[in-house]
């Protein structure tokens, strides 16, 4: 028997590629729902996602593990609407509008031919390559890249900063320069979207595939001695091999291993509202470094089921500790003036958890040492996201 502890993305790929196989497995989950880092709450007919979280079309895994279109996906138009020196401009994605792109205020010229060549450069890299950097001595941070590139500091700020910074959760654009790479190709290729039930419905679809029974939720794994994984319930599970598809700080403690270096967490402050802020189904990034509010999206222009009719529902992705919604709320209305009479504050989420700390070269740090027979996936090797999560656990149940 192959037990898997953790059932978030890479645990359930996993399961799914054995079970696809004929191996039995059987998944120990620590919670009473699937999906790990994507979670959704309903809150009086809202949609609320623990972190707003979107899939690209370019990650290819996806398709691998569940039937996109049972998701109902729900897509943003490309780009994004920028906020800056108190006008609101329309930045447009460069492959999908180029004249629209050429024209756009956003960034000086210089800066777009630089953008143009960059995109041209990654467009021809494979993914492998782009995330090998992040293992490489050379890899930079995503800042020194960008300044190292010629790439003005009004265009870092107006636009590098705000967008990337919300992908990466760093504000200060310290991550590895490597992954910003590969997620830029990634967003150039592909357009984001969220299911029509959420972000977990992308677990759930996964789980859904796995035969009645495969999933054992609220049993927390404790100890591996052995073969023998013990059970907080104090249950001894015998396995052939086991998986541990757990969040780094998660794996860290039941290998009895130091912690992991600090990862910032990020709040996500939901409000409703009877009028709309705005019509496009895209993003806002307020420029500054300053900014409490790093993006927000007026998510039912996406997806109108996250709301009741009638109402649109706002999310602002807040990184840090600090999380104010009465402060939130003022920044949102320096760009929209009525929100500061339309908006409502709905409910704040916190996430302590979102990614692990990912620093130029991080991907070089050894894996931690596992017992025989035992074996680690999951977002904490090659860069967090849906698609590495997925992936780690797909190429675990191959070598399996
Ligand atoms: C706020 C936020 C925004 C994000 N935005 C995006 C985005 O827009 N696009 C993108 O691609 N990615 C995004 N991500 C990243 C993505 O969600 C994660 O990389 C991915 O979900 C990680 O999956 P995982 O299986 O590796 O880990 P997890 O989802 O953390 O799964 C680990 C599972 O193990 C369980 N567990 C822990 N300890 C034990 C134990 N001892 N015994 C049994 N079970 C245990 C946990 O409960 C959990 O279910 C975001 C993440 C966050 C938090």
């Amino acid at each position: 028997m192959i037990a898997i502890a953790g059932a978030g993305l890479s645990g359930l790929s996993c399961a799914l590629a054995l079970h696809r196989r004929g191996k039995k497995c059987t998944v120990f989950e620590a919670l009473g729902s699937v999906g790990g880092r994507q979670r959704t709450a309903r809150h009086g007919g809202f949609t609320l996602d623990h972190g707003f979280q979107v899939v690209l079309d370019s990650y290819k895994s996806v398709s691998a593990v569940c039937e996109i279109p049972t998701l109902d996906p729900r897509h943003f138009e490309s780009g994004a609407i920028v906020h800056a020196c108190g006008r609101t401009m329309r930045l447009r994605s460069p492959m999908e509008n180029p004249a629209a792109a050429a024209f756009s205020p956003v960034l000086p010229f210089p800066d777009k031919l630089r953008l143009a060549l960059l995109g041209l450069e990654i467009l021809c890299t494979p993914d492998s390559k782009l995330l090998a950097r992040c293992a490489s001595p050379s890899d930079q941070s995503t800042r020194d890249f960008l300044s190292g590139r010629g790439f003005s500091p009004a265009s870092i700020g107006r636009f590098f900063q705000p967008f990337f910074g919300g992908v990466l959760l760093d504000n200060a654009l310290s991550s590895s320069a490597g992954l910003f790479l590969y997620y830029l190709k990634k967003f150039c290729t592909g357009r984001a979207w969220v299911p029509a039930g959420g972000i977990q419905a992308l677990p759930e679809s996964i789980a859904a595939q796995l035969p009645a029974g495969t999933i054992r939720f609220h049993s927390r794994a404790m100890e591996i001695r052995g073969n023998t994984l013990l059970l907080e319930s104090g249950e001894r599970i015998e396995f052939d091999q086991a998986v541990l598809a757990l969040d780094e700080p998660s794996l860290h403690r039941l290998l009895r291993l130091p912690a992991p270096p600090p990862a910032p967490g990020v709040s996500v402050v939901y409000f409703e509202s009877s009028e709309s802020l705005y019509p496009q189904r895209c993003i806002v990034l307020p420029a500054g470094a300053d900014r409490l509010v790093r993006h927000f999206v007026q998510t039912t222009n996406i997806a109108p089921e996250f709301a009741p009719p009638g109402k649109h529902l706002i999310s602002a992705t807040v990184l840090g500790p600090e999380c104010n919604p009465e402060a939130a709320l003022r920044e949102i209305a320096e760009v929209f003036p009525k929100a500061a009479s339309c908006l409502r504050h709905l409910e704040t989420i916190r996430v302590p958890y979102a990614v692990p700390a990912q620093p130029p070269g991080f991907a070089a740090k050894t894996p931690p040492p596992l017992p025989p027979n035992v074996h680690a996936c999951g977002d904490w090797r090659n860069g967090a996201s849906i698609e590495t999560a997925i992936r780690s656990g797909l190429e675990l149940a191959e070598r399996l």
